[in-house]
Formats: C-alpha cells, sequence, structure tokens
C-alpha cells in the first residue's frame, strides 16, 4: 500500500490524462484499469486508515501509478454518494 498524497496523486492523473485508461468500477474502492493500447488490466484498491488514504495497485510500480490516477475520479465520486446515502 501507498500513502495517497496531493502531489503524487496530481502526477498520476495527469498520467492518466494522457494515457486515459478504461476504468471499470469491481466494487466501492476496487477498480479495473485496462490499457486501451496494449490490453494490459490491473486492479487497484482504495484504503483509509485514520483519515490517511492508501492506494495500491498490482502492475510493477512502486510508486501512486497512472492506474490509481485514473481510479481516482471515480472513487471520489462514489465515496462522495455514499457519503450522502449515509449521512
Ligand atoms: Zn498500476
Amino acid at each position: 500500500m501507498i500513502e495517497i498524497t496531493s502531489a503524487n496523486i496530481e502526477k498520476a492523473i495527469n498520467k492518466a490524462r494522457q494515457t486515459k485508461p478504461l476504468v471499470k468500477v469491481l466494487e466501492f474502492r476496487r477498480y479495473q484499469v485496462t490499457n486501451k493500447t496494449t490490453g494490459a488490466t490491473y486492479e487497484v484498491k482504495f484504503t483509509k486508515i485514520n483519515n490517511t488514504k492508501y492506494a495500491e495497485c498490482n502492475c510493477k510500480a512502486t510508486v501512486i501509478c497512472y492506474h490509481i490516477g485514473a481510479s481516482i475520479g471515480a472513487h471520489i465520486v462514489l465515496a462522495e454518494q455514499m457519503h450522502t446515502a449515509t449521512a
């Protein structure tokens, strides 16, 4: 698991904007990201521990990769909906 910071996630989102991978929601906090060029598929998971956000991806990267960057947009929308639903 890698801690998400505003700096590392911003880089990942920028890279995702260039690569434009396909993001599919598997369940809340679990996403499948497909590179449309290579067809490679990876799974991204988000975890929140004591208000610190973490993410992990099963690709080779050991940093916040663009798969995580691509998923977080969908994740933020879903998390907000969940929050609204439970409020
Ligand atoms: Zn990745």
